[in-house]
């Protein structure tokens, strides 16, 4: 009964209200028709057919006519009579068959429908629930960025406008609630204000809105994802605490790996004096040796921090065999890397590559290029609606004789940069068919791509939903870090007070918290790289990590800040 109740009431708030009032003025409107036609009825039985019949006899011949019933119990034998007929009959059809229930559907069952479905999906929080992330958007990003939270013990509740996907994530077990993720309601049913963050993953205009209505609310920050890096700013003015331009990221990354020469081109990021660098190793004099022998430390001051062979990493170890497609992943100083080109041979003469895509990831990727100096060329099927600065080759690359037009049978390295998956898959076979020996680097949307298109025959596969989440939880724990890989990233905070004083030997971080100290940076002097277990931490000191999101939620919730 409380329920029948509950569902009743939904028909006299809001605009259901103001509906009900349109439906009763409706009815009145049909109500007045039927009495008109009942008068009709007699006057023209009476006048033209010389009958005489009662007002209920009237009322009832309407009814009957205008459902299309039509008993044939009372007929007129006139002309005239006939069309009188016909006319009821024909507005009988239309207001009482057609328009009324059409107004039923869309006015009351459609609304009605989607209040279940949304009670249905708007589980209230519980009254203590803090600190908690608020993620507003769908799409693969938003999937991996809860996939870290959970790892790191962070309850998320998810917000959408699109119903399947809600009904789906519901099922697949997270907390979600389906409704406009700028709608203050929806935003203070989230206990908003008590929330720890709001990641904002929808387009780059409702993240404006978003963050305007949270901070409308409460204080809560806004970390949001910008597609076109030049909104970043924007957002920034708007009041988000944080701006992930992922698309420029990704191209960027896609770009450091295309290359095959020149050390300096392959940094991804850099802390203070020290750059982190991907340096393939493939060609150069160290292939065949181990990384003991090859003792790169000691001929170049560089730290290995990573090692990387096609799609899988490891931490490094004296044993490790250096192959045509080792990968390591630096931490250096500029000059250490200058002298690590003069022994791995720095020349970017003979470096050319193609860009397949010419969105804003393979615009970016375009950039970089540009910027250290590598000639490349575009080619999209569409001409950018948003790039002045690059010209690109109109045409499908998804035909050979266009990739064969666009060079790809002589290049030395091509960048897959499509939004669509499949589309990427099929581009990065044909280009590994085209030209067996080069350097192929695909973007993969979604994590469970990966592996596909490593199968494809790619060196490098960058994910977006991978790098996505791992920058916007970084940016969720308010420090800095430099992803480069799935899932790991290189990350650096100050020596905690706990561990002041300590040597690395006795802090066991790696035992601990799963991140691997590669450089410690003391206050006054310059970086010591592969710092010795028997260095003491000196207060104020920065320590440089490598690690996934556990490791780096681990060392925090370790040492503490
Ligand atoms: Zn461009």
């Amino acid at each position: 009964m409380k329920t029948l109740a509950a569902e009743l009431a939904f028909f006299f708030r809001g605009r259901a209200r103001s509906n009900l009032k349109l439906l009763l003025g409706y009815a009145g409107f049909l109500l007045v028709m039927m009495l008109t036609y009942s008068v009709l009825f007699q006057y023209v039985m009476m006048r033209v057919e010389d009958r005489e019949y009662s007002f209920v006899t009237g009322l009832y011949w309407t009814i009957t006519v205008m459902t299309t019933l039509g008993f044939g119990d009372i007929t007129f034998h006139t002309d005239a009579g006939r069309v009188f007929a016909a006319v009821v009959t024909l507005s009988g059809l239309v207001f009482l068959l057609i328009v009324l229930p059409f107004g039923l559907i869309s006015l009351f069952v459609a609304p009605w429908t989607e209040e279940r479905l949304k009670r249905r999906l708007t589980q209230k929080l519980p009254e203590d629930t803090r600190g908690h992330v608020i993620i507003c958007g769908w799409n693969p990003v938003t999937l991996a960025t809860l996939r870290r939270l959970d790892q790191i013990g962070v309850e998320t509740v998810v917000v959408t406008s699109d119903h399947a996907q809600a009904v789906r994530l519901e099922e697949g077990g997270a907390r979600v609630v389906y409704g406009q993720p700028a709608d203050p309601q929806v935003l203070k049913s989230l206990r908003v204000e008590h929330a720890r963050a709001v990641v904002g993953n929808l387009r780059d205009a409702d993240n404006v809105n978003l963050v305007l209505t949270v901070r409308a609310l409460a204080d809560t920050p806004v970390v949001t994802v910008v597609t076109d890096a030049e909104r970043a700013e924007l957002l920034a003015i708007a009041g988000a605490a944080g701006v992930v331009a992922l698309n420029d990221t990704l191209g960027r990354h896609l770009a450091v790996r295309s290359t095959t020469k020149g050390a300096r081109s392959h940094v991804l990021g850099s802390y203070g004096d020290l750059l982190f660098a991907e340096v393939p190793l493939g060609g150069c004099p160290l292939v065949g040796s181990t990384l003991e022998a090859a003792a790169i430390r000691a001929r170049t001051g560089a730290s290995v921090a990573g090692v990387w062979e096609r799609g899988s990493f490891s931490l490094p170890e004296p044993t490790t065999v250096i192959t045509e497609r080792t990968v390591v992943v630096l931490v250096a100083t500029a000059e250490q890397l200058e002298r690590l080109e003069a022994v791995v041979g720095g020349d970017l003469s003979g470096d050319s590559i193609l860009v397949i895509g010419h969105g804003s990831v393979g615009c970016a990727a375009a950039d970089m290029l540009s910027a250290t100096g590598v000639p490349f060329r575009l080619v999209d099927k569409d001409a950018s609606a948003g790039c002045r600065r690059h010209e690109a080759l109109l045409g499908d690359a998804a035909s050979t004789a266009v990739l064969r037009e666009a060079g790809a049978a002589e290049v030395s390295g091509i960048i897959v940069t499509t939004n669509d998956d499949g589309v990427n898959v099929l581009l990065t076979l044909a280009c590994r068919h085209l030209n067996p020996g080069v350097r192929l680097v695909s973007r993969a949307n979604r994590e469970e791509n990966v592996r596909e298109l490593y199968a494809a025959g790619a060196d490098f596969v960058v994910s977006r939903a991978s790098v996505g989440a791992a920058m916007l939880v970084a940016a969720l724990e308010g420090r800095e870090s430099v992803v480069v890989t799935e899932g790991v990233s290189i990350f650096w905070g100050c020596v905690p007070a706990k561990l002041a004083g300590a040597t690395l030997g006795q802090a066991r971080v790696r035992a601990l918290t799963g991140a691997t100290v590669v450089a410690l940076l003391p206050p006054d002097r310059a970086a010591v790289m592969e710092p010795p277990p028997d260095t003491a931490m000196e207060p104020g000191s920065m320590l440089v990590m490598i690690g996934d999101a556990g490791a780096q939620a681990a060392f925090v919730g370790h040492y503490g800040d």
